[in-house]
């Protein structure tokens, strides 16, 4: 608690958490973590995509890891990604103690995980993955002020070129866990402090575009009208119902609608809404996707007007590691009172990257108040983030029990 309220104020201000990637103030969380770390028996290095190890030797070179990242968006909060990385410290000083370990154990601070300044989540996880295959199209980016990405990476040390060289830091690995706050209002309404997550959601993101006839408001009788926004706005309604259908987590969102000419005197021509689709079960969320399309088109048929889908972006959901899974509801048991809960989590993480390279991940959620996130209001109970850290040291302990059995 005293380490994490000690990072607040040496990267906080009025207005939150200033841990954006590649800043000064990015660069003086990494240097504080440094010497958090500072005479414990670790090996440190910093991989070819920024990212900060730490190795604490164990008796099998098989390495159990826990990764958090210490960046944060502007204006912030105190602990999404920093608790992570704090809680890291504290079980590997805990580990530490304990002489050598069964297993090897590396603590990972990942490079940019929020992308805040230029767009790109999940920079050193995806590098340390392999999964990153946009490197032309990140040469081209600039931050707000007009600084290449390549220039701000270079500035802490990384080459871009270099940056998938990372990969083999990955090769011993055999689990990883990362402990952090829920970003949502799941835990907090059950009233559980903690809850292990069982994968992250598979998003579909979809424009879809009504097409009718601009004709005067005035002129045009009710029965004759082409209207494209009607078509958008009883979409917007059965998504909410196909979500409520489909259960078990899911959800649709039509984040937003243009309409055009888009002026009080005339029906709407064109109505392009946002679609997004979210579900934690790639079945169900084709499902969903599919239920919502062939709607559009009932939907577009009985507004005489046209419809047309085209995809923006979509991952498939990526399923954290069953038998992690086990222990980590084990281990949230032995701390919070007998009470565990298993839960999707909406947001990306740096723990999906990791999954998707094959090894076997498992997370935990500590309860968030009122749900908020990337904000200065985000908060957590003191005592929650006490049984968050006892949580990920029990889970620690059971993993590398289990990986040096193997
Ligand atoms: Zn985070």
């Amino acid at each position: 608690m005293a380490d994490l309220k000690e990072l607040r104020e040496l990267t906080g201000d009025e207005n939150g958490a200033q841990r954006v990637a590649w800043t000064d103030t990015w660069e003086q969380a990494r240097e504080w973590l440094r010497g958090k770390l500072d005479g414990l028996p670790l090996e440190e290095e910093i991989d070819p995509a920024g990212n900060q190890w730490w190795t604490l030797r164990g008796r099998s070179h098989r390495a159990v890891l826990i990764g958090g990242h210490i960046d944060s968006v502007p204006n912030g909060g105190w602990l999404d990604g920093a608790l992570n990385v704090v809680a890291g410290v504290e079980v590997v000083r805990h580990l530490a103690e304990g002489g050598q370990p069964a297993a090897t154990v590396r603590l990972v601070n990942w490079a940019d995980e929020e992308g805040a300044r230029f767009g790109r989540s999940l920079f050193g996880s995806s590098a340390a993955a392999g999964s990153m295959v946009d490197q032309d199209e990140l040469r081209a980016r600039r931050d707000a002020d007009g600084v290449a990405l390549p220039d701000a990476l270079s500035e802490h040390g990384v080459d871009l070129d270099d940056a998938l060289e990372a990969r083999s830091q990955l090769e011993d690995a055999a689990a990883y866990l990362e402990l952090h706050i829920e970003q949502g209002p799941v835990l907090e309404s059950l009233d559980l402090p903690l809850g292990v997550v069982l994968g992250t959601f598979g998003v579909e993101r979809h424009q879809v575009t009504f097409r009718g006839q601009a004709a005067h408001a005035g002129s045009t009788p009710m029965d004759k009208r082409r209207d494209a926004l009607a078509g958008a706005a009883k979409l917007e309604l059965e998504i909410r119902e196909i979500a409520n259908r489909t259960g078990n987590g899911a959800v649709c969102t039509m984040g937003g609608v243009v309409t055009r000419p888009g002026i009080v005197t005339s029906v709407v021509e064109t109505a392009e809404c946002l679609l997004d689709q979210r579900h934690l079960d790639a079945n169900q969320l084709a499902e969903m996707l599919s239920n919502a399309e062939a709607a559009s088109r009932r939907f577009a048929q009985e507004e005489d007007i046209e419809v047309e889908w085209e995809r923006i972006w979509n991952i498939e959901p990526i399923l954290f590691d069953e038998s992690l899974i086990e222990l980590a509801d084990e281990s949230i048991r032995e701390v919070a009172g007998g009470q565990s809960h298993r839960l999707p989590s909406g947001p990306l993480h740096d723990a999906a990257e990791v999954a998707r390279a094959g090894v076997p991940t498992v997370m935990l959620f500590v309860q968030s108040l009122r749900g908020l996130s990337h904000t200065k209001l985000e908060d957590t109970k003191e005592e929650h983030l006490e049984l968050s850290v006892q949580a990920l040291d029990r889970l620690a302990d059971k993993t590398i029990a289990r990986v040096a059995a193997e």
